[in-house]
Order: C-alpha cells, then structure tokens, then sequence
C-alpha cells in the first residue's frame, strides 16, 4: 500500500480546514498520495463484504470503524433469507426465484422490484455459495412471515458465524487494512467527486484526513437515534407516545449526514421495522433502551385494561393497532404456569449464571402478584377493566374462539387459561430496529444525488441504503443480512472493474493458543479492571461493555487472553485474527 508522503503538509491544511470554512476541508494538497485504492467506513457486514471482494482482487484496501471491533449490528443478529439454496433442496424445500419475488412482493407491498427481482434470482450464488466457500455452514431454515416456504437460513449458532467466516478471509488478505475506534467526520471532495475522508481517533483525539479513489460508505442505520426515526416516522402511522431503541450505539445515521452533506439523495426514509415487543431494559440508566420479550401463552391490555389486538398475529398489524393505544404501550400479562414460555433478548448479560431469573424476578421489570387486584394496584392498570379482559379472555378459551379479535377459533391454537397465580404483567413499547430506506443508489450501489446522477467516487452498502429497498413498506426477516452482503459485494466488483491490480495470495495467519488458567495470570489487578469501567470513555465503548460481562460472570481473564496474545495492541493482522476466537464467549 502507498504511504502518504506529505503529512505535514497536509496536517496544516487540516487545521485550517477545522476551523476555517467547510469549503477549506475539500482542497486536497497535490503533493499527498492516496492512503489507498478504496476506503470503506464500517466495518460490519456490508462492508467486510465490499473488503472482501476487493481485496480478493488485489486493491489496496483500508477499512475504518468507530468500534474497536467488527461485525456490527451482524453480530447480535441471526438468520438470512436466500432462495433454492443446496440446504432447501436436501430438507426438501421446492423454492424458486418466481415464487420467493410473487411471495416477497405481496408482503412488503411496494418493495423495490429490481433489488427484489436481483437478489431472488441471486442470492444462492451472490451469498450462499459465496459464504460457504468461505467456511460459513448453514444447517436450518426456520418459516418466517411474508415467505410460502420456508427461507430463513442459520448457522449452527447465530450471525456471529456468518460474519466471522468473513471477517477471518478480510484478515487474511494483506492488502486490506483496518483502522478501529476511527470516527469518519467529513467526506473530502474535489469539485463533485468523492477522493478521502476526514477521521477522528476516538482515543488520542487526533485527527486526520485520508484519501483515496473511492469511499464506501457502509455506516448502518439510524435507528438508535429515536429524535431522528420520528423525524422520519412512516407516513400513514401515527406516532408512538414513547419509542424504545432497538439497535447499537452506532446507529445514529452518521454515514446518511456524511452522504448528503456531499449531496447525496434520499429514498424511502420513512420506513422502518418496528418491533411491537420491547420492554426497558432494566440495566440501561437512562431507561431508553430496549430488550425483547414473547410469551405466546399471555394476553396484553391496553391501558385501560383491555385486550386491544391479536397477540399472536402479525407485527405489522400489532403496529398498527398498538399505535392507536394512549402511551403506545400495552401490558403482557401471564400466569405461573406460562412463566416457562417467558423468553427474551437483546442483551448477552441475560444469560448470566444466576438463580433467579434476571427479569421475571427483577421487580423493577416484572409486576408479580398473587391476585389480580393487587396486579392492578401494582401496575395502576383499572382493577375492574383488568378482571373483565381476563375472564373474557379465560371464558373464549374454554368455547375455543376469540370472538374478538380471531386469536384462535373452532379449538385450534387455543392457549391455556391464565388462572395460575402468582401472576404477571410486563410493561411493553415499540422498538426501533432496522431502516428499510436510505440513501439513494443505482445498481453498482453508486451513490445518487437529488437528481438521480451519481457522485462520483463514493458508494453506499448495507442498512444504509435502506438494505435495496427489498423490505418496502413491511420488513421481512433475514432480509437485511442478505442485502448487506450482495451490495457490498455488487460495490466492490463495480470500484475493482476501473482498476487492473493483481491479486494477492491469501496469507495463512497464527491463531494464539488459550493458556490454561492456572498457566497464565494478567498483570492488572481487579480494581483496576473496575475502574476502568467506573467512567465511559470515547473509544472504550466495546471493551466496557465486553468486560462488564466479565465481571458480571466472573470469568477468568485467561477464558479470552494468554500470554502470546494480551491484545493491548490490535495492529497487526494475526492478533486480531487471534481476538476472533473469543468472539462467541459473549456472542
Ligand atoms: C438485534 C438485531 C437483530 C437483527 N437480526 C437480524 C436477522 O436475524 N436477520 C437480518 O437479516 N437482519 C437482522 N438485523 C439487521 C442486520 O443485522 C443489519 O441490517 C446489518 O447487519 C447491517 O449491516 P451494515 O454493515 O449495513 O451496518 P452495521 O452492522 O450497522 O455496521 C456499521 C458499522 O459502521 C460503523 N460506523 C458507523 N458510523 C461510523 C462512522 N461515522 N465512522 C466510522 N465507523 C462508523 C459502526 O461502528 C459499525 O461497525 C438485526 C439487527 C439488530 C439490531
């Protein structure tokens, strides 16, 4: 890769640039050379993707993250849509590209037909073949709404093992290089085209500006900035009371900004995949956050008191019905014997060893009562209201219909009735999740301006284009990962197709072997360890939270750490291809 050679040079220009006009920021000195072929900003999986293929080819690659490590959002999340996959056929699944699109369009309503029609036709080759070839192994397929058979592909484990496979062949590739706790401020530009970035190191607080041919934007979503999800809220809904925030901290539309300051379009902002089942997640101090939680065997009341919906149908039309209850909120109700079938998600500290359950027995989360006055009481629910719901709801049961609202009918899918005290009640919001619009590209996922013309040099992948448009007006499930993969994929090929580079063989990296507990012992004390954690720091935001667990659970610092591989520098390739081995301890 090519060193810039003229730094300080350029560090005056950009002290002028911080405090001058915008405009200073986009002269380029002539004498700095490119820091690489293509830059991509984000490093989950969209834009490993694009790395990957770039790098197969032989480009000079230099990825940048804000987080100290990759993966994104890929990493809490779990399954993939593809269609007439090798898996379908050996479970016996007839599927094909025309009926996946005739199903997906129905769905979504106005999903776009061109991405939809593309990725139906080319996800097996574009994603299955391409990810397994790298080690990915996908062994079920679960049904999911929207799909006639099922598509919905896994890992023997979640995501994390569709995006390490990923992150493991980027590693492996000498050319691509990455940058972590980086934050990318400001697109450079010379005349309209794209040609560097400006970017902040969270820790030191330098900052520098780095150029290259190209830029891929592969920043993610909005959607933990809820000011920004109402600004942009779905046009024929009404807006929710109170809105939880469903996705990562980086959420926050950092790579839209970049993209329109530069002058980029929009398309399809207002659509968003609302989840209808967050509750506050009891750890989070501002109480905005969001864990999830189902119970098929509850009922849910308005709050008046009254069942307001069908529990079990889908979330689409929950939405619609939970946006019309004053506070947006409802309360899941359910008795002792449906404590079982109680589950949740949203954070790896649920599942910390413990005795007592981390929600149902947190009275801050769950109301737990023996009588359903005292239920009431506890949850300021109408006493009379609450009891009616309950004893209509017990009494429909016994005649097996719903007759309000077509849960269950002529005895099929009939819960049992909710008579078993201790009972329960778990206060619910919508949630934000995932944008199913963004900014606007063409079919290279070039990035298009106002007037539909590209920008020259710079692309955009993954959430932030809005994951093709593929979701339209109601998000189908595993259609996010797909996307975020096929257009970084569909980038990387169009930006390698300009250069004529000649690939580099992928290197065989070391992985640093566990010590044993009893071999190896860190070198910082406990309280250190706490003290770090006491305070938030810029940069730090994955290393609290990952150690925070640490403590939670009392492992043992060997669990991720030896003595070949302390990672107190994550520079080079083979420690980080190391650090992929513990990923799975918290993921
Ligand atoms: C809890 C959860 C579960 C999910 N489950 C599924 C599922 O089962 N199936 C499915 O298809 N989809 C799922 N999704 C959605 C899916 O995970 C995402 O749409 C997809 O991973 C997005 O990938 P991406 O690369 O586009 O963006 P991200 O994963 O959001 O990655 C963006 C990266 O860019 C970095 N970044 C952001 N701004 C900057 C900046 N200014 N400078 C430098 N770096 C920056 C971030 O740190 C991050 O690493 C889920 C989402 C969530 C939140």
């Amino acid at each position: 890769m090519k060193l810039p050679v003229a730094y300080s040079v350029w560090l005056v220009v950009l002290a002028s640039c911080l405090f001058a006009s915008p405009a200073a920021c986009d002269q380029r000195p002539s004498e700095v050379e490119k820091d690489a072929d293509v830059i991509i900003i984000g490093a989950g999986l969209s834009g490993l993707s694009a790395a990957v293929e770039m790098g197969r080819r032989g480009l000079n690659v230099l990825v940048i993250d804000m987080n100290s490590v990759a993966g994104g959002h890929a990493m809490l999340a779990g399954g993939v849509s593809m269609v007439a996959t090798p898996l379908q056929e050996r479970l016996g699944i007839d599927d094909s590209a025309e009926l996946a699109y005739r199903d997906w369009m129905d769905w979504t309503e106005d999903g776009d037909t061109g991405w939809t029609r593309y990725y139906a036709t080319n996800s097996r080759e574009m994603i299955y073949d391409w990810v397994t070839e790298m080690g990915v192994e996908f062994v079920r397929i679960v049904p999911g709404h929207g799909n006639s058979v099922p598509r919905f592909h896994f890992t023997k484990g979640r995501a994390v093992h569709l995006v390490l496979p990923i992150f493991r062949t980027a590693l492996r590739l000498p050319n691509v290089s990455f940058r972590w706790n980086s934050r990318a401020q400001k697109l450079l530009l010379e005349g309209n085209r794209v040609i560097g970035v400006v970017v902040r190191d969270l820790r030191g607080g330098d900052v520098r500006s780095l150029f290259a041919d190209n830029v891929v934007l592969a920043t993610g979503g909005f959607e933990a900035d809820v000011e920004r999800v109402l600004e942009n809220w779905i046009a024929d809904l009404p807006r929710p009371d109170r809105l939880l925030i469903g996705a990562a901290i980086s959420a926050t539309g950092s790579g839209h900004d970049l993209a329109t300051d530069a002058g980029a379009g929009l398309v399809r902002i207002d659509r968003h995949y609302i989840y209808i089942n967050g509750f506050i997640d009891p750890h989070d101090p501002q109480q905005n956050h969001a864990l999830t939680a189902a119970n098929d065997q509850s009922l849910w009341v308005n709050a008046s008191g009254r069942r307001f919906t069908n529990e079990t149908g889908f979330d689409k039309d929950i939405l619609v019905d939970l946006l019309q209850q004053e506070g947006s909120t409802y309360w899941m109700i359910f008795d002792e014997a449906a404590r079982d079938g109680f589950g949740m998600r949203g954070a790896a500290w649920l599942k910390s060893p413990s005795p007592t359950h981390p929600i149902l027995d947190n009275p801050q989360a769950v109301k737990r009562a023996m009588s359903w006055r005292e239920l009431a009481d506890m949850t300021g629910l109408p006493a009379e209201a609450l009891i009616r719901s309950v004893t209509e709801f017990n009494a429909m049961i016994d005649a097996g219909e719903d007759t309000l609202f077509a849960r269950f009918s002529r005895g099929d899918n009939v819960p049992s009735k909710v008579q078993h005290e201790p009972f329960y009640a778990l206060q619910m919001f919508p949630v934000t999740r995932k944008n199913m619009g963004g900014v606007a590209i063409d079919a290279q996922a070039r990035v298009l301006d106002k007037s539909g013309q590209v920008l020259p040099g710079l692309y955009a992948v993954g959430e932030l284009n809005g994951s093709l448009g593929v979701n339209g007006k109601h998000g189908l499930d595993g259609m996010f990962l797909g996307p975020a993969i096929l257009s970084g994929r569909l980038a990387g090929q169009s930006i390698a197709a300009a250069f004529t580079a000649v690939a580099h063989e992928p290197e065989i990296l070391p992985t640093a072997q566990p010590n044993s507990a009893a071999a190896w012992q860190p070198s910082m004390p406990s309280d250190a360890l706490e003290a770090l954690l006491a305070v938030p720091r810029d940069g730090f935001w994955h290393f609290q939270v990952a150690h925070r667990l640490v403590v939670d659970r009392q492992y043992a610092c060997s669990r991720c750490h030896s003595e070949q591989r302390p990672f107190a520098s994550l520079s080079d390739r083979s420690a980080l291809y190391s650090q992929t081995r513990i990923c799975t301890n918290c993921h």
